[in-house]
């Protein structure tokens, strides 16, 4: 029933412009993750939150040294970022990119239809793709409008959210991991999000989710909280983690560590 499981991972940042270039930052991650949970990891800046789930998309500046990652019984680490999507992963990074001249409609449908058509389900034409979008859309007090301009070209912080989630709720990932650190997100975007995350829950979705806010895991009500410090998941706990971690910091969770 696991169905994200990290065992003794460790990664290293390719940094060109520093002499050492090879800079280890997580150091022995250990987590798995059941399906049907929603998990959250927070930890002190610089800890490496970002990292991991750089680690897990499979970006080119980051190389894993030591440990595996399963993923629904798969290796994922050998798998290319499409293969990844195509078996149900989904990520959203804190800042999502902007696609000058290509259309957000158009985008939306070819990633869509993409993953389907791995999956062995039938494509989507553009008549029956419109119809799901503008449900979707609706859903999420989203502009119809923002599906006929650039992906995220001008869209505010709060735009560039919505149209992520929405691209994650057509998707219908059977993971997602979303990075919302340090993204300054307001009061209704962290909505959306939560939103998001909150219609795709069901037996066979998990998340793991990473953030600071408060409002945000109010939303989301998660089952699990990680604390990764120094690029180890130092200590686990329930949904009331948060608030103790915000009266009292880290610092604490973070000595007995190194002890
Ligand atoms: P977090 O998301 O927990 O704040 P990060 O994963 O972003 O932490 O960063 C962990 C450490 O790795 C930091 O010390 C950061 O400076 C370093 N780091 C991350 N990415 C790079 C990079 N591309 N080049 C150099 N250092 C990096
Ligand atoms: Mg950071
Ligand atoms: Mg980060």
């Amino acid at each position: 029933n696991k169905i994200l499981e990290i065992k003794n991972l460790h990664a290293s940042v390719i940094d060109d412009s520093a002499e050492d270039s090879r800079k280890e930052i997580l150091r022995g991650v250990n987590l798995t993750i059941p399906a049907g949970e929603t998990h959250v990891i927070m930890g002190p800046n610089g800890s490496g939150k970002s990292t991991l789930s750089y680690v897990l998309s499979g970006h080119p500046d980051y190389e894993v040294t030591q440990g595996s990652v399963t993923f629904k019984g798969q290796d994922l680490l050998s798998m290319s970022p499409d293969e990844r999507a195509a078996a149900g992963l989904f990520l959203a990074f804190q800042a999502p990119v902007e696609l000058p001249g290509v259309n957000n409609a158009n985008f939306l449908r070819t990633a869509v239809n993409s993953v389907r058509k791995a999956r062995g389900e039938e494509e989507l034409d553009p008549v029956n793709f419109l119809k799901l979008v503008k449900e979707l859309a609706k859903k999420l007090s989203f502009s119809t409008d923002m599906l006929k301009r650039n992906v995220n070209v001008g869209f505010s912080g709060g735009e560039k959210k919505r149209n992520e989630v929405l691209q994650m709720t057509l998707l219908q990932p059977s993971f997602a991991i979303l990075d919302e650190t340090d993204s300054g997100l307001d009061i209704d975007a962290l909505r959306i999000v939560a939103e998001g995350v909150k219609s795709l829950r069901s037996s066979k979705f998990s998340s793991l989710i990473i953030t600071h806010h408060q409002r945000l895991l109010d939303h989301i009500q998660p089952d699990y909280i990680h604390v990764l410090a120094k690029g180890r998941i130092i200590h686990k706990g329930g949904p009331e983690l948060s608030r103790q971690l915000e009266a009292e910091g880290y610092g604490r969770l973070v000595g007995e560590a190194d002890e």
